[in-house]
């Protein structure tokens, strides 16, 4: 199999910014909670809390 070395145009994915991942106060590090538009979710037990 003839490998083709074309360079790939695909844009490399961008990290917006440098989110710091808040760790779940109640579940402890390890669980992050999730960024949300005004404020941050825990998935595991629910706690969340305002930006
Ligand atoms: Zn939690």
């Amino acid at each position: 199999m003839a490998e083709e070395k074309k360079a790939p145009a695909k844009p490399a994915k961008k990290v917006k910014g440098y989110v710091a991942h808040r760790m779940c106060p109640k579940c402890g590090s390890g669980v992050r909670l999730a960024e949300h538009k005004d404020r941050r979710s825990c998935g595991k037990c629910g706690y969340f809390e305002k930006k």
